[in-house]
């Protein structure tokens, strides 16, 4: 374990993750300074940031915010944030000045010892990692779920020892940034485009998503997905362990004729039938092969793991129920931030669907959804800044409609859908232009939702 004891470090970004980086390195006896370039009054949540600059007094750990003074360059290590672009001035400078940056991810990999799950992908992490954690839950491990799930990992380093677990959701900003992390067992979900807007191109991407391997040994488990393309050819240095929803895999779980199989060591058992499965959609068959083969590798037993499967139901704004009115459903999709993750919300709920999409665009192709839409979808409802892209692409394949909220794109969805079928909150944009975050998006939804219920 890393010794931080009188150790100067700098934390870029005081978000979750550099607050709670911020605390435990002051416990350990290490000389913190914490920067953010954002000045308190443009927070967009100012309660929050009244919060975090108490926190932080009350703490005794200095801070600046609105921008970077030469302070900052002052440090043996830097600690940076998700949100920090990798061709940023600070880190730029920090680098030049020989200084070693390294993400949150990284930094509670120093200060833990126990054996970590890494779980990454561009869709299916959140749901994955709760899975594999509802999964542990039945058994008499301890362990704990973090990562971009919510809990910043080293918040909980002091909770695990060795022989423990930490289960963590893993993302490409936090992988950037990594020098010795290493996982007992590493997932990649799927890799499809997200995130272009910051990445540049896909190969790179693809690159960093793969970074969760780096470090691996023979003693570890590397699990990938054989239904990927954007996987096919890679060796990892690991054990190698495959999910596949179509086609039989060695070494992991698999689905045949609508039961999933776990082939280890040359020994195939049933795990499930996928109708048993708590979690609905093609896309959740997949995320429950991966976390059953996750489950698999990190030693835990068939009969825990099916049991895992049946009782687990989900995860808060992914494909979640938001109410009914006659035969209209609600289907709450906020964390839908990408397009690949709206592609399947649209093969995973009743049609006919009124979709409500949009938002801040993050450069995806909506035109990879038009079969889907001109199947299933009977109008899209528009909100948010990609309304016009949305428009352009969808124009002569279904019925558009424009809202200047969300309330009131739920109140035309209604209208559009009654009698009967589904309006689906899948946006596959960022939230920012209108909301704090993709939580935020949802809760508002959700409200408009029981509203109109009640005015029934
Ligand atoms: P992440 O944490 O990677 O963003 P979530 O589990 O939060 O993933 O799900 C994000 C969105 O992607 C939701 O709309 C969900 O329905 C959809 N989704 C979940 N799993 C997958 C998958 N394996 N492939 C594609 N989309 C998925």
């Amino acid at each position: 374990m890393m010794d931080y004891t009188g150790k100067r470090v700098s934390i870029i970004g005081a978000a979750r993750s550099g607050i709670a980086a911020a605390l435990e390195l002051k416990k350990r006896g290490a000389s913190v300074f914490l920067s953010d370039s954002k000045a308190r009054a443009d927070w967009k949540n100012q309660e929050q940031i009244t919060e975090i600059i108490e926190c932080l007094q009350q703490n005794d750990i200095p801070f600046e915010l609105g921008g970077h003074s030469n302070k900052v360059y002052d440090c043996q290590v830097m600690v940076t944030s998700p949100g920090v672009p990798a061709d940023s001035e600070v880190l730029t400078n920090a680098a030049r000045n020989g200084v070693k940056i390294i993400s949150e991810l990284e930094l509670g990999y120093q200060l833990c010892d126990a054996n970590i799950i890494a779980i990454t992908g561009s869709n299916g992490k959140t749901t994955t990692t709760a899975l594999v954690g509802h999964i542990f839950s039945g058994t008499n491990i301890n362990y704990r779920v973090a990562g971009n799930i919510g809990t910043a990992f080293v918040s909980v380093v002091n909770q695990l020892g060795r022989g423990d677990w930490a289960v963590l959701e893993v993302s490409t900003f936090q992988l950037e940034w990594i020098d010795k992390f290493r996982a007992k067992v590493a997932a990649v979900l799927n890799i499809t485009p997200d995130h272009l807007d910051r990445h540049g191109t896909m190969d790179i991407y693809r690159a960093l998503k793969l970074r969760v391997f780096t470090n691996q040994d023979n003693s570890d488990v590397a699990v990938i997905n054989a239904d990927d393309p954007n996987q096919r050819g890679y060796e990892p240095a690991g054990k190698f362990y495959k999910f596949s929803v179509s086609n039989r895999v060695e070494n992991g779980c698999y689905v045949e004729k609508g039961t999933l199989y776990l082939n280890i060591k040359g020994k195939t058992q049933a795990i499930i039938d996928a109708a048993d499965i708590g979690i609905k959609g093609p896309h959740n068959l997949a995320n429950a092969c991966a976390a059953s083969t996750i489950a698999a590798a990190a030693g835990i037993d068939i009969s825990t793991i099916a049991a895992g499967l049946k009782s687990f139901t989900g995860v808060e704004h992914r494909l979640e129920r938001a109410g009914l009115i006659g035969g209209v459903s609600f289907v709450n999709d906020s964390k839908a931030t990408n397009v690949d993750a709206v592609f399947w919300a649209l093969q995973s709920v009743p049609a006919p669907i009124v979709l409500i999409a949009g938002g801040k665009d993050k450069a995806g192709d909506f035109s990879t959804l038009n079969d889907l839409v001109r199947r299933n979808v009977k109008a899209v409802v528009l909100i948010g800044q990609a309304s016009d892209k949305i428009a352009a692409t969808f124009a002569g394949i279904t019925r558009m409609v424009r809202a200047g909220s969300l309330e009131e794109a739920v109140e035309s969805a209604y209208k559009i859908a009654k009698p009967k079928g589904t309006v689906l909150l899948s946006p596959g944009c960022a939230s920012f232009d209108m909301f704090d975050n993709f939580e935020h998006r949802g809760q508002v939804f959700k409200s408009a939702v029981q509203e109109l219920m009640s005015r029934q």
